[in-house]
């Protein structure tokens, strides 16, 4: 093992015999357990302690106990054998729950996601029921049973975790020959990355960039980067040199990935260039899989990581560099129970650990632009695209001045263009953010639009599918003949385009051409996914029709085309980022075109031409633009100029939701600098029958808007009832 110290429970004990544990729950700080006597736990350790009638699993903390009766403490249960969540870990866990104002516990949580793998065996044992009775069937004793029957258990620790009880019972279970373990093969070693292998002969442009990168690497102190540079200038391949310096100087490396699911390129590439993959970390990596790697990851021997914004929790031990691949992406935002950025996380690990954080992108957020504008982030750039790879021509199709045949979405101008890519044998790419086939259906006669019943949405219709869907609950229906309104048969119309609607166009025009359709509505998921993107990389499609999900990362190299079908569509939604993430979505998509030197264009479709959008989009310069949004955001004070907080209160019913909302802005204190706007109904009223209402505080950029915030829930009374509050810092859209 080269990192992770052997465990000594003797270095650094606690002296007390009552310690604060920080468990998995939304509690707002540690609780106090006992240490029994014999049993040694240092902070960070990872131990099992009761919790009313649970067993949990939760981690020694450090900071001041509760004040409470030592009689009526319960002791710790048991202490894994695990290596302990280092100091770096500890204290981004609270800062990221001051930052948030989430429950530390909620945070710690996600540090915590494999049970199973906090013994020392798991990877390599199972556990199986022989089919034998207990002699005395307790109630701890059935947990255990209906725990295994629900789910293959893969350790002690694991079986006990999903049942809520203390390894004992387990360990008494097996004693009775009612369990046994099972041997597996273990897992294939990780193989190490070789730093010197594949290495790319670098462009003076790109050793110099690669240069700097390392040197804050070798400097190993905190410095965030932004690394600047068009679709294919070889960001990447810059990127790779500071990896190979943090792992030759033995250290641990996370490479973070807005979408790692698709991203098998990626992982090819660093194999090619490492001659080894990364391991991955994301939700599609199966949980046996995941449990090894967190395992190995907190022993120091998976010494790099590629994954999706959860990996930020992984208990690395001598992490030395976090890449944020695409550091503008959405995707980076988690906005479930604890509301964090993955990006600006990434910083704040990197600046508690005191190494760098590289950010890369053709078209950074306008945060990190202004961050590296002001010199507090390095600002290294790439300047050209590699080799002879051209960025391709765009021109922007004045939709005013060439329409579409009625009831068609394709100018004549890009129609063109399709048949002459398709004679030369190239691909195009068309590229339209909606899903489905129609994002409302209405009745031509009465005027009736089929709407969610659980959300203030319009249905989306999903013709292969033969349904009408709402996007944000799932609900569905068949898609009816007649109007359930006014009973008239036949005289139901779609409403607009969905990337399913455009293949129908297409495939109607192009009948000889081989199309294909990309969107997360894809049947078989993730992996069915990657295979029809490896496939469109082999050339097997002619024309690619497909959401935002083929506008990133993806290397087609026949790909001469990129043809936008909507470019207005994000404009419309009054979201102040709405200009940036349709600048950034425009740019990353027409820039999947010509990556091989081929001449390439993109065709943009607007109503809008003049939008300044557009006008930066054409100018070929992403100067432009920042220059302009950068301003803008200055003038309104948006952020990163200024603070913003969403706090949404939802409930069963509109009154209960409207009211709550009321107190929280009554129990708001007076404050210079921050200001708390609303309640207002919340852009999407209702979603899943939950109705919702938005507090909107408006901070400059240096006020104390967590303690602001702090107090203001400390005044408001709790949510009773089905009334919840989540609090979004920095909320990404609104
Ligand atoms: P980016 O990350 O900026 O989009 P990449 O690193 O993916 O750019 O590079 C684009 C393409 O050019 C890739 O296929 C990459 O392998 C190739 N490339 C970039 N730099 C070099 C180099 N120095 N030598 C050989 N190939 C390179
Ligand atoms: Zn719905």
């Amino acid at each position: 093992m080269r990192l992770g110290a052997p465990l000594n429970l003797t270095d650094q004990l606690f002296p007390e015999t009552i310690v604060p544990v920080l468990v998995p729950l939304p509690s707002d700080r540690p609780y106090s357990y006992t240490v029994p006597e014999g049993m040694a736990v240092r902070p960070g350790a990872i131990v099992q302690v009761p919790l009313g009638p649970r067993q949990v699993a939760g981690v020694v903390w450090d900071g001041p106990i509760d004040a409470i009766d030592a009689k009526k403490l319960r002791p710790i249960t048991h202490v894994f054998e695990c290596p302990p969540l280092d100091e770096t870990m500890r204290r981004f866990i609270d800062w990221v729950a001051e930052y948030t104002l989430s429950p530390p516990g909620l945070v710690v949580r996600m540090a915590l996601r494999a049970p199973a793998a906090f013994d020392p065996e798991p990877w390599i044992t199972g556990i199986e029921a022989t089919g034998e009775a207990p002699d005395r069937l307790t109630a701890a004793r059935q947990r255990v049973i209906a725990a295994a029957e629900e789910a293959h258990a893969w350790s002690k620790s694991g079986l006990a975790h999903a049942a809520g009880v203390s390894v004992s019972v387990v360990d008494g279970l097996i004693k009775q020959n009612v369990f046994r373990i099972t041997r597996f093969p273990p897992p294939p070693a990780v193989a190490e990355p070789d730093t010197g292998y594949g290495r790319a002969t670098l462009s003076p442009d790109q050793a110099k960039a690669a240069g700097d990168l390392v040197a804050a690497v070798e400097q190993a102190s905190f410095a965030p980067i932004l690394l600047e540079g068009a679709t294919g200038s070889g960001k990447t391949e810059v990127y790779f040199e500071a990896v190979a310096s943090a792992l030759d100087q033995g250290k641990q490396v996370l490479i973070l990935l807005p979408e790692i699911a698709l991203t098998q390129s990626f992982i090819d590439r660093f194999d090619a260039r490492f001659g080894a993959p990364p391991a991955e970390w994301h939700s599609d990596v199966p949980p046996r899989r995941r449990e090894a790697i967190w395992r190995q990851v907190a022993e120091g021997r998976v010494r790099i990581v590629a994954g999706a914004r959860s990996s930020l929790f992984l208990p690395f031990q001598e992490l030395g560099l976090i890449v944020v691949d695409e550091e503008h992406d959405p995707a980076y935002k988690q906005e479930d129970r604890t509301f964090y950025h993955a990006r600006d996380m990434a910083v704040v690990r990197a600046s508690l650990g005191g190494f760098p954080v590289v950010l890369a992108s053709a078209t950074p957020s306008v945060e990190t632009r202004v961050n590296a504008g002001s010199g507090r982030y390095a600002h290294v750039r790439l300047k050209a695209r590699h080799g002879d790879a051209a960025l391709p021509e765009l021109a922007l199709v004045d939709m005013r001045r060439h329409p579409p045949a009625r009831g068609r979405f394709v100018s004549p101008v890009l129609a063109t263009e399709i048949k002459k890519t398709l004679q030369r044998g190239e691909q195009t790419l068309l590229f339209l953010n909606r899903r489905g086939y129609a994002p409302l259906t209405l009745c031509r006669v009465c005027g009736h639009r089929f709407q969610c019943h659980n959300c203030s949405t319009w249905l989306v219709d999903h013709r292969l599918r033969g349904i009408l869907q709402c996007h944000h609950c799932g609900f569905s229906m068949g898609r009816p003949e007649a109007c359930p309104e006014c009973g008239t048969l036949d005289h139901l119309v779609a409403c607009g385009p969905g990337v399913e609607r455009i293949a129908e166009e297409i495939v109607e025009d192009f009948p000889d051409a081989r199309t294909i359709v990309l969107s997360s509505d894809i049947a078989g998921g993730p992996r069915r996914l990657r295979r029809e993107l490896e496939a469109v990389a082999d050339g097997e499609a002619d024309i690619v029709i497909g959401t935002q999900l083929v506008a990133k990362g993806h290397h087609f190299p026949k790909m001469t085309l990129v043809g936008a079908i909507d470019a207005d569509l994000g404009l419309a939604n009054g979201d102040p980022r709405a200009a940036e993430r349709t600048f950034q979505l425009l740019h990353q998509v027409t820039g999947r075109a010509g990556r091989t030197g081929l001449a390439s264009h993109g065709l943009i479709q607007t109503f809008q031409p003049q939008h300044p959008v557009m006008q930066a989009l054409i100018a070929g310069d992403p100067e432009n633009f920042y220059e302009s949004e950068i301003d803008e955001r200055r003038r309104s004070a948006l952020p990163p100029f200024g603070r913003l907080t969403a706090i949404i209160v939802s409930a069963d019913t509109r009154a209960d939701a409207e009211n709550h909302a009321r107190e929280i802005r009554k129990a708001a204190p007076e404050a210079p600098e921050i200001e708390m706007l609303g309640p207002a109904e919340a852009p999407l009223a209702v979603v899943r029958g939950r109705h919702r209402f938005r507090l909107l505080v408006e901070a400059t950029r240096r006020a104390p808007i967590q303690s602001y915030l702090r107090a203001t829930f400390a005044k408001a009374p709790r949510p009773r009832g089905s009334v919840q509050v989540q609090i979004d810092v920095d909320p990404q859209s609104f």
